[in-house]
């Protein structure tokens, strides 16, 4: 959707810091010249039938856009809220999580040379939230695989590894245990493997690879892992660990209707209106938004002038060791994508 050879893209500034590293994303974008117009949407939650939704004109307008970049939203605890995460998944079919993590130099961890992708199904599995009681005592819950759905995860993670230069694909499963539905999930992934020969294709087992990645993350770092929901997002979690956490990690939830790029961290109360939040993760999804969109120009452009800046060191955010305000930060950011 464009507006005067713009694209136009939705933005949600979300709770807590949301707004102030909002701010900072739109300033880079601007003085990067990024050809994009923002529509800012609120998601306030509102309350229909005692059920909180997202407001009707939020969904419109990532409806029309068909890309958003969101800030993170605070879940009101209490009853009749649903996460408003779990409503714009399920709103738009996202159904490819990607959460690539790499090593920022700069940013000492015990780990160096993480660049790993996973790409975690986001629809279904042990996410299916079906559960019940069979006796007092005893309950099930479904862990829920469709070819469908695992042909259609499996089919991005071998388009996105052969685009993004990583072409080989490792499936990570437990089919040794879970022989239908891991097996289903495997067997959709063979079928995509015989359509794209040029990618390399491997199977590995979740827990193997727990282990060789806290061991040597090297060998990950030329290939995209895709795997069933819940394996996903634990295994994200711990690639986020290696890399230094939640300041630093981008992610994309890719789907038929519309794609939402986030930050992985939440609206973090603690800190919020202080204005030494940073706005790096956020930055980073907003770059593979650009990359999604095909601005791979800009994507280098402004990826290189923050890498710099943190690898640098004098102006990084506190939760990196350093003193720099966000805005200070950013300025610096704007400096080199201004020389
Ligand atoms: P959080 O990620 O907000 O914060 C955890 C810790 O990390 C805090 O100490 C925080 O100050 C720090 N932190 C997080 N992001 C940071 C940043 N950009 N810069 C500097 N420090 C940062 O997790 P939480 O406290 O468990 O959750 C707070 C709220 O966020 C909850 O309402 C939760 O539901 C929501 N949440 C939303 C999302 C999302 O929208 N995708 C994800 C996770 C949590």
């Amino acid at each position: 959707n464009k507006t005067g050879g713009n694209f136009n893209v939705t933005l949600i500034p979300g709770d807590g810091i949301g707004p102030e590293i909002s701010e900072s994303i739109k300033a880079i974008f601007s003085t990067a010249k990024v050809p994009i117009s923002w529509e800012e949407v609120d998601v306030t939650p509102t309350i229909v039938d005692g059920v909180s939704t997202i407001p009707a004109d939020a969904i419109a307008s990532i409806k029309k856009n068909t890309v958003a970049l969101k800030g993170p939203l605070a879940t009101p605890i209490g009853k009749g809220h649903v996460s408003l995460n779990l409503t714009l998944r399920r709103t738009f079919n996202l159904y490819a999580n990607v959460r690539p993590c790499r090593s920022i130099e700069g940013y000492k961890t015990p780990y160096d040379g993480v660049d790993s992708v996973i790409i975690r199904e986001n629809t279904e599995g042990e996410y299916s939230g079906i559960e019940h009681e069979i006796v007092d005592g005893v309950v099930q819950s479904i862990k829920l695989i469709t070819h469908q759905a695992s042909e259609r995860v499996a089919r991005y993670a071998f388009e996105y590894a052969s685009k993004n230069g990583r072409p080989h694909v490792t499936a990570v499963h437990k089919a040794p245990i879970m022989k239908m539905s891991d097996g289903m999930f495997l067997r959709a992934c063979r079928e995509l493997a015989a359509e794209y020969p040029e990618v390399k294709y491997d199977e590995d087992l979740l827990d193997r690879v727990c282990l060789r990645i806290v061991q040597n993350p090297a060998p990950y770092a030329d290939r995209v892992m895709v795997m069933p929901n819940l394996y996903g997002d634990i295994l994200s979690d711990m690639c986020a660990g290696l890399i230094g956490g939640l300041g630093l990690t981008p992610s994309g939830n890719i789907g038929r209707d519309a794609s939402i790029f986030e930050a992985v961290h939440g609206s973090a109360p603690d800190i919020a209106g202080k204005g030494f939040a940073n706005p790096t993760a956020l930055l980073l999804s907003g770059i593979m938004m650009l990359r999604h969109m095909g601005l791979m120009e800009h994507a280098a452009k402004i990826e290189s002038a923050a890498l710099t800046t943190i690898a640098e060191g004098k102006f990084i955010t506190r939760d990196l060791g350093g003193k720099a305000s966000t805005s200070e930060y950013t300025e610096e950011i704007l400096k080199r994508l201004r020389a």
